[in-house]
């Protein structure tokens, strides 16, 4: 299979260009190590020019373009991503070390999240508010302007699903900042959007390094609102940088997600889900399912059979299609191994898959591992590993589940699996977690459910109309006329 890559180039006002400073910085495949492709490193230059053709493109052709044709245009977008689907997913597996199947599945959620917000284009409106006498009050939905969106290797594609598509269909103007480690299909997204039709300056790409392009961006005084999705620490920073402009912004950040199985739980159905929310994406997902929660009455005979699973799990190369791909970089190797050695040390290990013997050596592959009887607040069970690293604890009644479902900094995401319907309504109020799913987990990435955290995972929601808001401002007009 043969696909684009994308040359070293950013993308502003329409014209594919060099870096201000010439420079570039390599790409390396996770799944061997090698270096196969080079993007620009942008500077605080080509944020400050990008910046500056998104508020043009508000003042042109893109901010004069009402609000169905820019949901033909994103419709037009979706059509071409899912023409392009092999060309795109192979770029992604390529670049992120995601296994093929995977990477289709986020080439088709992009997709679904132009259609979804292609056809929200045109429904999103203000409303009239009864007043006194004399008076007509109304409200006005309208853009922030430009948009920052910084956004991380694990999912590129799904976040600009979110984050950038959303924005564009309310008539923002956008500047996308996708990470060092896997710009690529940002780049491929970006070039499908011109040719599609989106207006110059509307979308604007500057590849680089977090602390050079990222900082520029979210310190940008020129920039309405910063939409960041990656790790707690640099979204503090990034709130901090917005402050200083008094900006906006939506941080969606880290997890460490409780599955919580009751006695009564269908535990084959429970099965795949408790095991797929904890391997995929090699476990590099914020809403990873990383704590499973056990009640005492089938804890041992369901960890029996999630030690069954695991030992059958294979990491292997991306486009082999193995269950799980590598990990992102030797640096993220470095952590995540940290974390699987403590394990060890304890004595907490009780299941582990394989690497696959086709795996390159300099691949950044490491087993996905199971834990088991883990304190509720032993560092792998309160830290985010982001990694195929699961732990297993075992509780007795609701309140306690409740209670370690709910003892993280975090608060993303929370699975509860039981056939007591009184149960399900009690855990969905008591959970602190910006989504809750009953016996299911992530209900296959639904475009339409608003998706967010509390606490540590950040705040703001994406996806569904829910983003819509939050990618517009409101403005409340109150006409007397006597
Ligand atoms: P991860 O831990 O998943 O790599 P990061 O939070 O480091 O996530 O990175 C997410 C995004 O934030 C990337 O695009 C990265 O380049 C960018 N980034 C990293 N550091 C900074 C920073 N200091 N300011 C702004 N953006 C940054």
């Amino acid at each position: 299979m043969t696909f684009r890559i994308p040359a070293p180039q950013i993308l502003i006002d329409g014209q594919w260009r060099d870096a201000d400073a010439g420079q570039t910085l390599p790409v390396e495949d996770p799944s061997s190590g090698e270096t196969f492709a080079h993007i620009a490193a942008g500077t605080a230059r080509d944020v400050d020019a990008a910046v500056a053709a998104a508020r043009a493109a508000l003042a042109g052709e893109w901010g004069a373009m009402p609000a169905f044709e820019r949901g033909r245009v994103l419709a037009r977008i979706g059509h071409a991503v899912l023409e392009q689907i092999d060309d795109l997913a192979h770029l992604e597996a390529r670049d992120v070390g995601k296994p093929l199947k995977q990477a289709r599945a986020d080439v088709v959620a992009l997709a679904r999240y132009l259609e979804f917000y292609a056809g929200a284009a045109d429904k999103i409106h203000g409303e009239t508010i009864p007043f006194q006498a004399g008076y007509t009050v109304y409200t006005l939905r309208e853009p922030h302007g430009v948009t920052g969106h910084i956004i991380p290797w694990n999912y590129p594609m799904q976040i600009i699903g979110r984050s950038v598509t959303a924005a564009l269909v309310m008539g923002n103007a956008a500047v996308l900042k996708p990470a060092e480690q896997a710009s690529l299909t940002s780049m491929a997204f970006a070039r499908i959007a011109t040719e599609a039709g989106l207006p110059a300056g509307a979308l604007n790409v500057v590849t680089g390094l977090g602390a050079v392009v990222g900082a520029a961006l979210a310190g940008h005084r020129d920039v309405n609102h910063v939409s960041f999705t990656g790790s707690t620490g640099v979204g503090v920073e990034i709130q901090k940088a917005a402050a200083d402009n008094a900006v906006p912004v939506t941080l969606e950040l880290g997890g460490k997600s409780p599955q919580i199985v009751f006695d009564d739980a269908d535990l084959d159905k429970a099965l795949p889900f408790l095991v797929n929310a904890g391997i995929q994406n090699a476990g590099q997902t914020c809403s990873a399912g990383s704590r499973i929660l056990i009640q005492r009455g089938v804890h041992d005979r369901l960890l029996a059979k999630l030690v069954e699973r695991y030992q059958t799990l294979t990491a292997g190369p991306a486009l082999a299609d193995h269950d799980l791909g590598p990990l992102i970089s030797a640096k993220q190797k470095a952590m995540v191994s940290a974390y699987l050695e403590l394990g060890r040390q304890e004595g907490l290990i009780v299941a582990e898959g394989r690497v696959s013997p086709d795996a390159p050596a300099d691949g950044h592959y490491v087993p996905p591992t199971l834990f088991a009887n883990v304190t509720p607040d032993h560092r792998l069970a309160q830290e985010e590993i982001f990694g195929p690293a699961v732990v297993v604890i075992p509780f007795d009644t609701e309140d306690e589940a409740v209670a370690i479902a709910n003892g993280t900094a975090f608060g993303l995401v929370a699975g509860v699996w039981t056939a007591d319907g009184g149960r399900q309504m009690r855990m969905a109020k008591r959970l602190h977690a910006g989504q809750v799913f009953l016996n299911n987990y992530g209900a296959a990435g639904g475009v339409e459910l608003p998706f967010g955290g509390v606490g540590k995972s950040g705040h703001g929601r994406e996806k569904g109309f829910e983003a819509l808001y939050g990618f517009s401002t409101l403005k409340t007009v109150a006409a007397h006329h006597g």
